[in-house]
Order: C-alpha cells, then structure tokens, then sequence
C-alpha cells in the first residue's frame, strides 16, 4: 500500500508562534500562567501543557474571580478574544500575552474598517468559533455571520432597514468552496437584496496556510482511494479538509489520534494520503502513518 504524507502536515505557523509564547510563558516559573480556553483545538496538546502547569481559564469571566488572576500571565490564544475580555483580564491583574495570529488580527481588522466606513458587515463562517466571536467583538456585535445561503434569506426577510453598502470578509479558516458559494448567494439567491445594494466590499481574509493545506487535500483525495484527517473533534479548519476531501469523492475517515482508526477500512485500498489540521501536531500524523505501514 502506498501512503502520501501531505506536505503541509504539522502546525500552521499561528499555532507554532501561540505555543512558542505558552513555552516561554510556561518558562517563568513565580507566575501563574493560564490560557483563556484551550490555547489550540488540538486536546493532546493542550493536556502535554497543562501537565506543565498551564491552567485553562472557563471561557465565561463570571467563573474567572475564582481562578485568582491577580499576578498571572494569560496567554490569548491564536483566535484572539474580544477587546472587553482582554480588558477584564488586566483589571483583574493579569498580564496578558497576545498570541492571537497575525492574519486573525488581520480579519479584525477588516471588520473594523468595514463597519467604520458604514458597510452592513457579513462574516462567513461558523458563530460558535471563538476567532468569529472575537471578531464580533471587535465590531460592537454589529455583523451577521452566515454559515448557509438559507440564513441570507432568513436575514433578508427580517429586515426593515435600507441597506446599501455590503462589507464581505470570512473567518480565516472556511473553506474556499463554502466562501465561494455564499458571496455567490448574495448575488444569486437573494436578488432583492442585490437591488437595493449600491456597493459591495469584498476583503480576502483567508488563510494562505489553510488554503495551501486545502488545495493539497483536496489534490490529494482525487488521487488516492482513502484519506484519513487527522486533528482535534473541536478544530473547524479540520473538520473543513474533511468535507472537501469527501466533496472530492474520496473515503474520508477523520481521527484525532492513531489509536482511534479502524484498520478494517483499509481492505482493497492501495492509496492512502494522511493530511492534518492547523492545529495537529505532525508526529500525530506519523503515528498514523506507521500505524498504515504496518497495517
Ligand atoms: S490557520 Fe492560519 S489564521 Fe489560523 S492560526 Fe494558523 S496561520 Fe493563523
């Protein structure tokens, strides 16, 4: 059996700087060091650093006074966190050590440029993501995130107010399909609102690690008969190389580790390509690997 490790396989570089900054936050030993909810959606690595001290801090700050902040260091993970949390945090007498990505600031930015020059905002991506929360919270809440072309209708009808300016940006980490099909969507499925609408504002706020990574899947799920997806349950970018390896055809198993694959699927497969989320650490992607070599 012949078995393609993708090249793009380990941290993406906003996941290797947050965990650089864990380490040497992880370094000074007289102070209490925390990340605000799991520093990445990888749970192995987030067990190996708070086995070396690092607290997790609730994501609900109600829960925060109990932790006793005072004195600590709290790293913001690579998604970033909305600028009242951060603020929390110092008057509580926390340091806080922004680890949030460069091209997540980016994102923040966009939406805060967007809404300043008065564009109704759209983020296309998932409203649970703590990266889409943190830009919400960038913007005073004033965006609609849309996930589904059917949630640009319902917005639609609900509306009472003109809207003539449209500001478009994603959550770094959707898919270049799911991007595509929803700024499609607002052209083509809600023509209405395409005829009031005066200006339409598009900024790229994609990952070009994650596109990278995506058009390698999905290279790789046309020329091999399974791929298993190894990355965190909780990790969207993950579970998106999921959906476009399976939108290419190909069988699709996504694990988070090694022990979890069933070794049954690979009866009459002579292809198989092994690709990781941002946020997967590379030698779990090697355990599978060895895993299928020796299978
Ligand atoms: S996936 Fe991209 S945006 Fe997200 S942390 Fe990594 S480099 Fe940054």
């Amino acid at each position: 059996m012949e078995i393609t490790l993708a090249r793009y396989a380990g941290f993406c570089p906003g996941v290797r700087r947050a965990m650089r900054m864990a380490e040497e936050v992880l370094g000074d030993p007289q102070r209490p060091a925390f990340s605000l909810g799991p520093i990445i959606h990888n749970p192995q690595a987030v067990e190996e650093l708070e086995r070396r001290g690092l607290r997790i801090l609730p994501e609900d700050p109600e829960e925060w006074e109990a932790a006793g902040l005072a004195g600590s260091r709290v790293i913001i993970r690579s998604h970033g966190i909305p600028p009242h949390l951060a603020q929390r945090l110092v008057d509580m007498g926390a340091e806080t050590v922004d680890a949030t990505c460069p091209t997540v600031k980016k994102a923040q930015k966009a939406a805060m440029r967007l809404v300043g020059e008065g564009y109704h905002l759209f983020i296309v991506g998932n409203r649970e993501h703590p990266e889409v929360q943190a830009i919400l919270g960038h913007v005073n809440r004033d965006a609609v995130v849309i996930k589904e072309t059917r949630e640009l209708k319902e917005w639609w009808e609900g509306q009472t107010r003109m809207i003539r300016k449209i500001g478009i940006i994603a959550q770094t980490t959707v898919d270049l399909l799911t991007f595509r099909s929803l700024v499609e969507g607002l052209i083509n499925e809600v023509p209405e609102m395409i005829r009031e609408v005066s200006e339409m504002k598009l900024i790229n706020t994609l990952c070009r690690n994650t596109l990278a990574r995506q058009a390698e899947a999905l290279q790789l799920a046309l020329s091999h008969d399974l791929v298993v997806v190894v990355g965190g349950r909780n990790s969207s970018n993950t579970e998106f190389l999921r959906r476009i390896c399976e939108t290419a055809g190909a069988r699709t198993v996504k694990v988070e580790t090694a022990g979890e694959l069933d070794t049954s699927l690979l009866e009459g497969v002579s292809r198989v390509a092994v690709v990781g989320g941002a946020s997967t650490p590379r030698e779990r992607l090697e355990e599978v690997r060895l895993l299928l070599a020796s299978g």
